[in-house]
């Protein structure tokens, strides 16, 4: 009840942002990563910034500020991948994402969290396309409860312009989509004892961008599979940030 005074059992305050702990997945596992953002002047920004140095993150494009307003994203000609997400405004991301095209850096779009309108634009520029259940569903209408439904929305979202689909599916592992001349793929992941799953997804996406840098020429179905194994790896432990494995956790076929 409002008002009410209750005993917690647990009090936790962790580092987030979708893109910050996608970020951390990727130079975990050993990629060059910088951020772009911005955060607050005050105790909590300086913390945020010192967290990507921790984790040797560069923070030369990420800036401070005492009042929000758009940003200009400068894409890094020698970057190999860009990931962007819908945390900022849509628009900024559209313009990063098309200036990452024009300079050859492949692109992953994780349209977290979703917006039903997304312009029609979105779709057509970037190399892959990666949601969960509950995004794809609100992006196209459909309800998404099964392998053979992921595959539909993947194959739906194809159709409005997407490079490749990966629609995650939590302890299903994945479905990848790549053309309408393809069948649609499921790619199970394996079974572990899930002690926390926030933050899976955005394992699941570091990795695969730490896997399309590092391996430009891998197959993404095999992509895929490695990012469910380290995702499963995330899962297993209570946190986000903190549950995300380092390069020396990983065995070796996922290196
Ligand atoms: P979050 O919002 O918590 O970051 P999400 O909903 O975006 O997660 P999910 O689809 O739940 O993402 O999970 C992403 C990936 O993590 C899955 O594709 C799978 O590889 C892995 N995963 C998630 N939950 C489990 C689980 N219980 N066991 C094994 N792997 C899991």
């Amino acid at each position: 009840m409002a008002g009410e005074t209750i005993h917690g059992h647990r009090f936790f305050i962790g580092f987030g942002g979708k893109g910050a702990n996608q970020c951390v997945q990727a130079a975990r596992m050993g990629a060059k990563t910088a951020m772009v953002c911005k955060v607050g002047r005050d105790v909590f920004g300086n913390d945020y910034i010192q967290n990507f140095k921790n984790n040797d993150i560069s923070t030369g494009n990420s800036q401070t500020v005492l009042h929000w307003e758009n940003a200009i994203v400068i894409v890094a000609v020698n970057a190999k991948v860009l990931v962007c997400q819908l945390e900022i405004n849509p628009d900024t991301s559209l313009q990063a994402l098309r200036m990452a095209r024009e300079n050859h850096v492949k692109t992953i779009c994780n349209p977290a969290p979703a917006i039903a309108d997304l312009c029609s634009d979105f779709y057509k520029v970037f190399d892959v396309f990666c949601c969960n259940e509950s995004e794809a569903e609100l992006l196209t209408g459909l309800s998404v409860t099964s392998v053979e439904d992921a595959s539909q929305v993947g194959l739906e979202l194809l159709n409005k312009g997407c490079g490749s689909v990966i629609v995650t599916l939590g302890p299903q592992g994945c479905v990848v989509c790549q053309s309408r001349n393809m069948a649609p793929k499921h790619i199970p992941t394996t079974a572990v004892t899930a002690a926390d799953t926030t933050g899976a997804g955005d394992s699941f996406i570091g990795a695969l961008a730490f896997y399309m840098a590092h391996y430009p020429t891998m197959p993404l179905e095999e992509m895929a599979r490695r990012a469910n194994l380290v995702a499963a790896m995330s899962v297993q432990t209570v946190g986000t940030q903190t549950s995300f494995p380092f390069q020396k956790d990983l065995p070796t076929e996922l290196k």
